[in-house]
């Protein structure tokens, strides 16, 4: 079968992969979408950064990988041990590989496990004609739930978590920082969720992009604290929340200065390098900074809110390319950054 595969920053390449045998508590999934997620490209850019150059702890893998971790699919293949997900099943992938045993694992939060990984980094992941991944981490789709969305129930629930993170009231004002795939996502949720949304984006396309959604944004304009101060205007006291999606110091600044007193800022956008911030634009307002990874067990709420009616991820996908163009979309995406939301890859072009 066909894997785009990592070798190195600035080398993915499609090959001919022999298809291996499958594990007894492991399913195959036969691919129909694979989105290519910033972290990828983040990999292809200046990779490795989550790869690791040795056998992951885990898994025991070591590149060259097969990249992706944001899929839909149809199980073609279940192992001996497989109960509960069955071959013809329409599934999305929990793309959090962990060992199961741990408190973390064992209480839910398994996004905080030590021997933690993720599918198309620490294992190959479904850029591919198909994928094998542990059943646990299979997330089975209700039929009102298209593959395409479900291909994007992975990044729906980083942004579910983050907000799950923020202490928000009910119609509270969240402000989103950064318009990427994740803010994207990070503001369709919250809408879908009834919280008011603000989203602050320095780059025009991106900020037509989410004014094009429907959503309202700001551009943030002079130093953190004057533009904090028209935001607080336009919020009357500023922001319950602030999900900071950038990664960027301003963003972070910017986040400081404009939450309301009392209100949480979650920070999902991973920044390049160390940021110093001033703590006592914390405490002496107390503001809450949080971190937010990955998600625990929130992928199937998103497929509820996509049945419910109240989401459609499929809003922010942009294009949908052959496989067999993936390695060029990489290149064509590191050129232009912020040309496009959300691009998936399809194995079998309809
Ligand atoms: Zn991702
Ligand atoms: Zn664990």
């Amino acid at each position: 079968m066909r894997a785009l595969r990592w070798h190195g920053a600035k080398d993915v390449r499609l090959e001919d992969v022999a298809v291996d045998a499958l594990g007894p508590d492991e399913v195959r999934v036969q691919v129909a979408y694979c989105g290519i997620c910033g972290s990828d490209l983040a990999e292809y850019r200046q990779g490795p950064v989550a790869i690791q150059d040795r056998p992951h702890v885990l898994t025991g893998h070591r590149p060259p990988v097969t990249l992706g971790h944001e899929f839909a699919g149809t199980v073609t293949a279940v192992g001996e041990r497989v109960r509960g997900v069955a071959v013809g099943d329409r599934v999305a992938a929990d793309a959090t590989l962990r060992c199961g045993v741990c408190l973390p694992c064992t209480s839910g939060r398994y996004n905080h496990c030590a021997l933690g990984g993720s599918i198309g980094l620490a294992c190959d992941g479904a850029m591919a004609d198909s994928v094998r991944i542990p059943a646990y981490c299979a997330v089975p789709l209700p039929d009102e739930v298209p593959l395409a969305a479900g291909a994007l129930l992975e990044p729906y629930a980083v942004a579910l978590h983050a907000l799950d993170r923020a202490a928000v009231p009910a119609g509270g004002r969240v402000l989103v920082s950064g318009f990427g795939p994740i803010g994207a996502a990070v503001a369709e949720v919250a809408h879908a969720l009834g919280l008011r949304v603000l989203v602050s984006e320095p780059n025009a396309a991106r900020r037509a992009a989410a004014e094009r959604l429907g959503h309202r944004t700001i551009e943030a304009a002079g130093d953190a604290r004057t533009a904090a101060r028209a935001i607080r205007t336009a919020t009357a006291g500023g922001a319950d929340a602030v999900i900071e999606c950038s990664g960027s110091r301003a963003g972070l600044e910017f986040a400081l200065e404009l939450t309301r007193r009392g209100a949480d800022i979650v920070a999902v956008g991973l920044p390049k390098e160390p940021i110093t911030l001033d703590a006592a634009r914390l405490i002496l307002f107390e503001r809450g900074l949080l971190g937010a990874l990955g998600y625990q067990n929130d992928l199937p709420r998103v497929a509820g809110m996509i049945a419910a009616g109240v989401l459609d991820p499929t809003r922010l996908v942009s294009r949908v390319v052959p496989l067999a163009d993936a390695a060029a979309e990489f290149a064509r995406l590191t050129a232009e950054p912020g040309a496009d939301l959300k691009v998936l890859l399809q194995p079998e072009p309809a």
